[in-house]
């Protein structure tokens, strides 16, 4: 196959539109956050130079060597941590990232917090719910988000602006998008991030402010991320 990578953005681009359209949603209300985890600065550069602003990164050292290089020959860049985040790197985090999106426990809030002060940089935040009750995976059982979330606005300060899920690989992505939606809804949250590469267009049906489309732009990852 001869598709580039920004043949391949334009699709999802094109399906983004269709599927807000089809379900009666404006065309700015569902933000596309590029995953280019894996992916080296050579690979990230022609979407840059396609328009795309927005990107996801899974660990912070690998961020950290990347996007420094990259920020300083694009404006405007808004970089999402999307993957787990140890307390450890929470300083690391907070000078790379712009928006976090996997805030699952009380000491990674805190330890967030404390950093955002120190760094004068309060970042918006999604908490990361486990919609499928999936022992190995992050994020807080959904019977928990909403005092979690008190925790996280009301004794840590932190600004929570939506819920984030990653439903389980073997099931129908679109029950756990509803579930991430009706709690979001319940306690007046109004970004969801949700929908993968092989879902973002369902995740829009239920109401995704965010997709995190990866594979679907830059291709096959050869190892895992
Ligand atoms: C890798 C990753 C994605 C993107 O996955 P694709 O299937 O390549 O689109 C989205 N969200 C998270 C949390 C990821 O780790």
């Amino acid at each position: 196959m001869s598709e580039t990578a920004t043949d391949r953005l334009n699709q999802v681009r094109d399906d983004i539109s269709a599927a807000l359209r089809e379900h009666g949603r404006g065309q700015t209300d569902a933000d596309l956050v590029a995953v280019s985890k894996t992916f080296p600065v050579e690979d990230i550069r022609p979407v840059l130079d396609a328009g795309q602003r927005i990107f996801g990164e899974n660990r912070v050292q690998e961020a950290m060597a990347k996007w420094p290089l990259l920020r300083e020959d694009y404006q405007d860049i808004e970089l999402h941590l999307i993957g787990p985040l140890q307390s450890n790197k929470s300083k690391e985090a907070v000078a790379t990232f712009d928006v976090i999106h996997t805030i699952d426990r009380e000491k990674i809030a805190k330890a967030l917090k404390s950093e955002m002060d120190k760094q004068d940089r309060q970042l918006p935040c999604f908490i990361q719910v486990n919609t499928g009750d999936e022992p190995q995976k992050a994020g807080i059982a959904a019977t928990e988000v909403d005092a979690f979330l008190s925790f996280c606005r009301e004794d840590v300060g932190l600004d929570i602006i939506g819920l984030m899920c990653i439903p389980p690989v073997d099931e129908a992505p679109g029950p756990h998008f509803a579930l991430l939606e009706k709690i979001a809804k319940r306690n007046g949250l109004e970004k969801l991030s949700m929908g993968m590469s092989s879902d973002y267009e369902t995740a829009i049906s239920f109401g995704a402010t965010h997709v995190r489309v990866g594979s679907a732009i830059f291709g096959h990852r050869d190892y895992p991320a």
